[in-house]
Formats: structure tokens, sequence, C-alpha cells
């Protein structure tokens, strides 16, 4: 047998995690099976184990969007025993079982070969966060944002995905301006390369007009909701937005203004659904880009145990940077 953290919900529909043993034969089909290292602590796992948005639909269930480790066996001709991998998005964590756990067993299609470079605990400081920070870079960049357009606007900054794209952004020679609702955060995120930080109380409370002072070049957006909504008209003209959040709040309120005046063109991200070579491709640049030992001191690691109480925590907005779990 091995540990996982068993989420389940009772006759009342409340939903609750604990560490339980559990045993091979209770994980679902798949055809590699990987000695899972390190897992990650994302927004959408705080909904998981809380049994918020719906997104999981059988219990008990392990939760857990993401994970690296290492192949226990294979199926499989593209992995190999051995083979160090990561796993990130396709509904594993919500409508399969993920990585709170010692073991997953997994469709060989849903794996990346750990890029070149990077330890599994690496790839979990990364995790979906970082590699939907990257995505975003690469989609803004195909929109022809570069570093000489201007300042780059990045909200939820304090956040996993937030702060590894001021990170990744700063390391691409942009200059970025962090908005976050936690001041406290400032000068870590500043430390990581932002060149400003932006108050989101502030920002906010500034009168909203059907359009506004041109500021950023472009922006990577976490929050969705009032922000999304202010900053879509404070884009430069010919700029483009990565919408790939909704920390706070799925609405959208705003007017086509920016979109028909200034040519401003709006992203969507999903890093679920990505194809294999977009994948390779983004964990690759961000190999070659990411200074993890600079990201270190946003870092924390935590044990299954403490999951019940982080997932709670980042649903609320109080987790900077990003959580790391053992699961042994
Ligand atoms: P996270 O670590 O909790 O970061 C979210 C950040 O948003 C928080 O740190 C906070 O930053 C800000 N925030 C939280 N609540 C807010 C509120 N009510 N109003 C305004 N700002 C708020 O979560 P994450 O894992 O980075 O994920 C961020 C968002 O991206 C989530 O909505 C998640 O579901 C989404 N996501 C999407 C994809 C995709 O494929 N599209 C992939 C990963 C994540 P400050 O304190 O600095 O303001």
């Amino acid at each position: 047998g091995f540990r996982a953290l068993l989420t389940d919900r009772d006759a009342g529909g409340k939903v609750t995690s604990t560490v339980a043993e559990i045993d091979e034969a209770s994980l679902p089909a798949g055809n590699v099976t990987v000695d899972i290292d390190w897992a990650g602590l994302n927004y959408k796992d705080g909904l998981c184990l809380t049994g918020g948005g719906g997104l999981v639909r059988n219990y008990p269930h392990v939760a857990g969007i993401d994970f690296a480790g290492t192949v226990r066996h294979s199926a499989d001709d593209r992995y190999a025993e051995g083979q160090e991998v990561v796993l990130t998005g396709w509904r594993v964590g919500e409508v399969q079982w993920g990585g709170y756990a010692e073991r997953a067993r997994v469709n060989a299609d849903w794996l990346v070969p750990l890029p070149q470079g990077l330890s599994t605990r690496d790839a979990m400081v990364v995790g979906t966060a970082g590699l939907t920070a990257m995505l975003s870079i690469n989609r803004l960049e195909a929109a022809g944002i570069s570093p000489e357009s201007g300042v780059v606007l990045v909200t939820g900054a304090a956040g996993g995905v937030g702060s590894i794209a001021t990170a990744l952004l700063a390391r691409l020679g942009y200059s970025v301006a962090a908005l976050s609702g936690r001041p406290q955060h400032g000068e870590a995120l500043k430390a990581l390369g932002a060149a400003s930080i932006v108050d989101r109380n502030e920002f906010l409370a500034q009168p909203d007009k059907v359009l506004e002072s041109a500021r950023w070049a472009a922006a990577i957006d976490s929050v969705g909701g009032k922000v999304l909504g202010k900053l879509l008209k404070q884009i430069n003209y010919g700029g483009a937005v990565a919408s790939l959040g909704n920390a706070g709040g799925i609405e959208l309120n705003t007017n086509v203004l920016p979109f028909i005046l200034r040519g401003v063109t709006l992203i969507g991200i999903d890093s679920v659904m990505q194809p294999y070579a977009t994948r390779i491709a983004a964990w690759q640049r961000i190999a070659e880009t990411f200074d993890i030992a600079a990201y270190g001191k946003l870092v924390r690691e935590i044990g299954l145990e403490e999951l019940p109480a982080a997932g709670e925590q980042i649903l609320a907005g109080e987790i900077n940077g990003r959580v790391l779990v053992r699961p042994h």
C-alpha cells in the first residue's frame, strides 16, 4: 500500500480530506504508474479539496492537479521504468485521481518527460502555475509584444502564476508592473524583477471611465472580474492581454472601446488541454529562462496532512508564491 490524501463527501454533502493507506488495486486504470516525489498546490486544488466549483464528480477522490516523479511501471513505449516525468492538466486531480498520493496511475499521453536541467522538485516549483505563465508570455509574443513594447502588468502578482510570470518576464528583459492586493509581498516581487508595484485597492479605487490613460503594453491576468475589466481600458494602442484566471471573479465588465479604438487583443489561456508540442516547447523555455534558486524564498513545503488547511488558504487568497507537497 501507499499513502494518499483521500477526499470524500458525506451524506450531507460536506467534503473533507484525510490521509489514508490505500492499495495498488484501488488505483484507476492507466498505462503508466508513477512514484510521486512532489505535487503542487494551485487555486484549482483548493476547489477540488473543498468540493468547490463542481470540479470533482466522483468520490472518494485523490486531488492534486500537478505532480512530478519517477516512472514505476510503464506499458507504453514512450516511457520506461526509472524515467522522470511531470504531469499538469488533462483534468487529472479533478476527473482523474491526481498527485496527492505517493503513487499515481495515468495515461501516458498526459505525461511530459522531465525537462533537461530540472529536478522533479524544480518541476513542481514551476508546476501548472509556471507553465501557464510561460504559455501566456508565448501567446503575448505571438501577438507582437516584446520587451521594447513597454511595461507589462501582471495581476495577482503574489500568487503562483503571477509571481512566476513576474520572474519570467523580468528574466526575458521585460519591464514588469506587479499588481497585488498584498503590499507586504512588494519587496519579494521586486526581488523577482518587478520594476514597480501597483496596489490593487488603489488601482480599483480610480474612477472608471470608458477608456482610460494607456499605461501598459500588455498584461497577464490571474484575477478576472473588475481587475481585468479595468486594465483592458488602460492597454496601449496595439497591446494584448492574456486572461488566464478568475481568482477575483468570473465576470468581465468592460466595453468594446479598447478593441475598436486601440486594437487591443484579448487572449484566452488554458493550460489543461494544451497539445504535447506546445507543452514541450513551454517547458524547454522555462528550463532556459527561470531562475529557480532566485525564486526559492517564495517556495514552501508541506506534507499531505497540511493540505486541507492550505487548500482553504489558497481559496482565501492567502498563499504567496508556490506551495510544494511532499507525499512521503
Ligand atoms: P494563487 O496562488 O492563489 O494566486 C491568485 C492571486 O490572485 C492571489 O495570490 C492574489 O494575489 C490574487 N487574488 C486572490 N483573490 C483575489 C480577489 N478576490 N480579488 C483580486 N485578486 C485576488 O492561485 P494560482 O494557482 O496562481 O492561480 C491563479 C488563477 O489562475 C486562478 O483563478 C486559477 O484557477 C487560474 N489558473 C488558470 C490556469 C489556466 O490554465 N487557465 C492555470 C493555472 C491557474 P495578490 O494578493 O498579489 O493580489
